[in-house]
């Protein structure tokens, strides 16, 4: 993929049944839906190319953690059948090769205004219509407008102490160059040590002159032990890939790990445990967390997890004052677990080195990044800091609903909504994959097929109906809260500091966003509103 701009559709319309913000492949998903039951649509995009997350993501190293035959679409049975993935975690630039091929294939860009991102959008009560504005001052009107953001698209903007004064580069993972970076011969300097950086560390390493990575918080990562994925398997998935897709749908995190029900950690012989640890390490991936049921409940059950995990980096790390520095002491899985390829064997490169800046904060000078009084000279910095996640996307849009009421008023302390999908007092709006919905827990392709999914049905009801307004009661959103809330509680996930919680962004108020009580669940009570005629809400 270039960056150059991709043809799409040339000027905003001024009026359409459904306005999209985004065309990930939730804006993408949704515009094939809106053709195929007969609403107009378009989709604003602020980039020059479909993909969301896998445009602007393109950090070397990047590739999915979720398995490649998983992360993937399943409306269409005979893409699934067509498309070859080459390796079992697919990297990030054949997931947006995949997101243009769909494009292509349905034809979806001439419904898409590339370029433009979407300042503000306003409800007028009378009208029951939703007016976007662009940046550049364009708009377009829609009884009902859908914001298909994304999670984790809002890139973290923290400033360091100083940064302007750095006189190379900085880049951020999560808005690379398209050209890409050649950072031969160079002193990189590396800060932040989550998911990005994890998979960035190890390509940047195999370039850089020096490598210093600034860590501020260890994360667990388990092997991807990634490879080029086998023919005869993608044959024997593609032979009864409904069967996988229903494996998917009954499983917590759509995603089909290996999950024994019956087995307790804390009950189960430590003899035994450990070997079931090896077995989930020797196969690699997010589903060594699936091996006890009561691993993200019981924190003794936890324990035994990241004493594993633990013991794995001690083993790898060649210098035990670094594997120290390297071992986490938090809950596995409280902070999202971390796949990795060569990560801990990295620092035992004589040329990288690892920097504790739990203590004090960053500082950068015109040719160092500055940690505890010592200066870490440096040619460029990479900041693998994150996403303002869940709200940060939404939040960055003036959104005023009913009386002129904005989300960000709304959300003042914290995002409320019914489940992940509407807001009160935003009539006509929805959210796909917003917080209260277990979206980043999940696999987000089957996440987000539901969501679309749910959605265009409850706009076919209401146009069969008639009606033109549909708008989440206040009880039943209090409701779901209070059930989101509760279910959070109960698990090990919402007790530490994280981009969940949102405490990863200095002011954001700190609550749990992600609902966790699973995707079977959560479909089976998004179901039920529809089956009910859509009660928990006002439509007229
Ligand atoms: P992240 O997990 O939030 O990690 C950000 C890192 O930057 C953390 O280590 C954080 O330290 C550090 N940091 C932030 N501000 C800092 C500061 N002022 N000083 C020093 N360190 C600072 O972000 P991410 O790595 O981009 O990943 C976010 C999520 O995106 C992942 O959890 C995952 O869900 C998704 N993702 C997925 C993939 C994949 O599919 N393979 C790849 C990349 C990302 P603290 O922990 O102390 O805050």
């Amino acid at each position: 993929m270039s960056g150059m701009p991709e043809k799409g559709r040339a000027e905003v319309p001024a009026e359409v049944d459904v306005a999209i913000v985004g065309a990930g492949f939730a804006g993408l998903y949704l515009l094939y839906l809106m053709r195929q039951h007969g609403f107009s649509a378009v989709a604003i995009e602020a980039a020059e190319g479909v993909g969301g997350t896998w445009y602007w993501n393109r950090y070397p190293g990047a590739r999915c953690d979720i398995e490649s035959m998983e992360y993937s679409y399943q409306f269409d049975k005979d893409l699934q059948q067509e498309w070859t993935w080459s390796e079992r975690y697919a990297p990030q630039p054949e997931i947006l090769a995949y997101a243009n091929h769909v494009a292509d294939k349905h034809d979806l860009r001439r419904d898409v205004c590339f370029g433009r991102r979407v300042r503000s959008a306003t409800y007028d009560e009378a009208a029951r219509r939703w007016t976007l504005t662009t940046e550049q001052g364009e708009t377009v009107t829609a009884p009902f407008c859908i914001m298909a953001t994304g999670c984790l698209s809002a890139p973290n903007e923290t400033r360091f102490d100083g940064e302007d004064n750095f006189r190379g580069p900085i880049y951020r993972t999560s808005l690379w160059p398209h050209e890409g970076v050649n950072f031969t011969g160079q002193r990189v300097a590396v800060i932040g040590t989550g998911s990005s950086a994890i998979q960035s560390i190890p390509e940047i390493a195999k370039q850089a002159a020096a490598l210093t990575v600034f860590q501020r918080t260890p994360n667990y990562a388990v092997p991807a032990w990634n490879h080029p994925l086998k023919p005869d398997y993608a044959a024997r998935v593609k032979a009864d890939y409904e069967g996988l897709r229903a494996r998917q749908r009954k499983a917590f995190s759509a995603a089909a790990f290996r999950f024994n029900p019956d087995a307790v950690a804390t009950k189960t012989p430590p003899d035994e445990r450990k070997a079931e640890y090896e077995r989930r390490w020797a196969e690699g991936g997010l589903g060594f967390l699936a091996a006890y049921t009561d691993l993200m409940f019981d924190p003794q059950a936890n324990a035994t997890a990241a004493d594993f995990v633990r013991a794995k980096i001690r083993e790898i790390v060649d210098d035990p004052k670094i594997a120290d520095l390297l071992c986490p002491t938090n809950t596995i899985g409280c902070k999202r677990l971390c796949v990795d390829t060569d990560y801990y064997k990295t620092y035992n490169l004589p040329h990288v080195r690892l920097v504790d800046v739990s203590e004090t904060p960053i500082r950068i000078t015109g040719d160092s990044v500055m940690a505890g009084g010592e200066a870490f000279p440096a040619d460029a910095i990479v900041l693998a800091i994150g996403f303002d996640a869940m709200t940060g996307a939404l939040m960055r849009i003036d959104i005023q609903g009913r009386a002129g009421r904005r989300l960000a008023q709304k959300w003042a302390e914290g995002p409320v909504s019914f489940m992940g999908l509407a807001v009160e007092g935003f009539p006509n709006l929805f959210t796909v994959t917003g917080p209260g919905s277990p979206s980043v827990f999940t696999n987000m392709l089957p996440s987000i097929e539901q969501h679309c999914e749910w959605i265009t049905e409850c706009l076919c009801g209401l146009r069969d109906a008639g009606e033109s307004e549909i708008e989440v009661r206040p009880d039943a959103e209090s409701d779901w809260q209070a059930h989101h809330q509760e279910v959070a509680g109960a698990h090990l996930r919402s007790g530490c500091a994280s981009w969940y919680t949102g405490e990863n962004i200095d002011g954001k108020p700190a609550v749990f966003m992600p609902y966790i009580g699973g995707f079977p669940r959560y479909v089976e009570a998004c179901e039920a509103v529809a089956a009910g005629g859509y009660a928990e809400f006002r439509r007229g």
